[in-house]
């Protein structure tokens, strides 16, 4: 059997690393023209699902490189208002082992680390065009420079705006979120520092703030900078450009954005960031100009609509190309993890290959919408804290809420518990 899969992200590269260690023929072809090209964002947090599905498909030494390039795990997460005033603060639990933790890794260096060792089945500078089916029932993938490969199986791993699902699904549709997000990333240095509450470092911080406005913050610090690799641990971060930083991301209704956001970048949106944000802290606002101008860009966050079941065919989706959601549970990644891990097992149960397909299309389509769902309950322009004015009241109550159960220990076990069960 050939596998042929559109993007190398990070569904596809797991389920590239997957197959080829499962003996199966796999070849990634990946519109990016060098493997450093590329804006990938800051941060991805790894959920235990995600990281199951990477120690299931990657060469154990390339696992253990994924472990020994994250971050400082996260060891609080705080709820603050726009004070830096936090109103809960969880303390996380020691990493009980290397998979059921809580990571933050840098998007480009677990890029630079799926990319390791696969240079023979990874070909850059390939934008996808279209497929056709062969008259023996092969999929023949057609791309931009006028070549084309032919396999038994053409997996669309290619993000939220897949070629392939639109030619594969032309109803499926996506729909806005109707929250734009700007995020950045901020140099590590002693000033930086000393601008958010020392007790957050290593975590993550929620700044929940009136008008429906959020702001996430991350510090990433990266203990393996300062350590020598060997083997494809080096080759891994011969292209790897991570440095320690720390990492923002507002967030707020479309409608409380001006008409041109999405056109803006740098140093405009800085000054936007910080003009709508009147009241924050002086911490804050100094944090945003010391952000590095070239880092900050606008995100209009978009989700998948629900669709229901279709024929299996050759030709199959995985990750964002079928289910893009919301960063509200912070899953998408950890998602495509998840697909390419259960791909992987469909298809060498030794059953059909059609047959196993669908096997994995009916469980991704579950949890994969599922997740779509949780994600855009949690973080959706329809939520009460972005109306006029009853999103005081709801801030309000958002607040007292979070308060009584910092104060109240059965609350704050409760509330502890549900954060590990939906997330380790
Ligand atoms: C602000 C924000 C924060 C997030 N934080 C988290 C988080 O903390 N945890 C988490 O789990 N998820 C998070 N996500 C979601 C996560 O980034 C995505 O769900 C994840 O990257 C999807 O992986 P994928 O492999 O499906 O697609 P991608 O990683 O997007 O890969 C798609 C690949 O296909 C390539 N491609 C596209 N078109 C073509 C073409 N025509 N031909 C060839 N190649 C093509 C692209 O260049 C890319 O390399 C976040 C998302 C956002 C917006």
């Amino acid at each position: 059997m050939k596998v042929i899969i559109i993007g190398a992200g990070t569904g596809g590269m797991c389920l590239a690393h997957g197959l080829r260690r499962a003996g199966i023929d796999v070849a990634v072809y990946e519109r990016d023209r060098t493997r450093t090209s590329g804006l990938h964002g800051y941060r991805v947090g790894i959920d235990p699902h995600g990281s199951q599905a990477l120690k299931a498909c990657l060469p154990p030494e390339l696992y253990r490189t994924f472990v020994d390039t994250c971050a400082l795990p996260p060891k609080r997460f705080a709820f603050l208002d726009e004070h830096l005033r936090p109103t809960l603060t969880i303390t996380l639990r020691e990493p009980a082992d290397d998979v059921n933790d809580e990571k933050s890794v840098s998007r480009m260096t677990l890029r630079q680390v799926l990319f390791t060792g696969m240079e023979d089945v990874l070909h850059f500078d390939k934008t996808f065009r279209r497929y056709s089916y062969e008259p023996d029932g092969r999929v023949t993938a057609h791309f931009a420079d006028g070549t084309s490969a032919t396999g038994d199986l053409l997996v669309g791993a290619d993000g939220v705006n897949s070629p392939v699902r639109k030619q594969r699904l032309p109803h499926a549709r996506l729909e806005d979120a109707g929250i734009i997000a700007v995020a950045a990333k901020v140099p590590m240095t002693p000033e930086s520092l000393s601008l958010v509450p020392d007790w957050l470092f290593p975590g993550i911080g929620m700044v929940l703030a009136p008008r429906g406005m959020a702001c996430i913050l991350h510090s990433m610090e990266f203990p393996f900078l300062d350590q020598r690799f060997d083997g494809g641990g080096a080759e891994s971060l011969l292209f790897d450009n991570t440095r320690n930083y720390l990492n923002w991301g507002l967030s707020a209704a479309t409608g409380k954005w001006p008409a041109d956001v999405m056109g803006l970048a740098g140093a405009d949106l800085i000054g936007l960031v910080t003009a709508m944000t009147p009241s924050w802290d002086p911490r804050l606002h100094r944090l945003f100009a010391l952000t590095d101008p070239t880092t900050c860009f606008p995100i209009n966050i978009r989700t998948s609509v629900r669709i229901p079941p279709w024929p299996t065919d050759s030709v199959t989706l995985l990750g964002d190309a079928i289910h893009t959601m919301t960063p509200g549970q912070g899953v998408g990644a950890n998602t495509a993890l998840r697909d390419a891990q259960h791909l992987v097992e469909a298809l060498t149960s030794g059953r059909p290959t059609l047959a196993a397909v669908a096997d994995y299309e009916r469980e991704m389509l579950d949890y994969g919408f599922r997740a779509v769902e949780a994600s855009k309950a949690q973080t959706g322009g329809d939520q009460l804290v972005h109306r006029p004015v009853i999103g005081r009241a709801a801030l309000a109550f958002q607040r007292t809420f979070l308060r009584a159960t910092d104060r109240i220990p059965a609350m704050k076990r409760r509330f502890e518990a549900s954060l590990y069960e939906t997330r380790g």
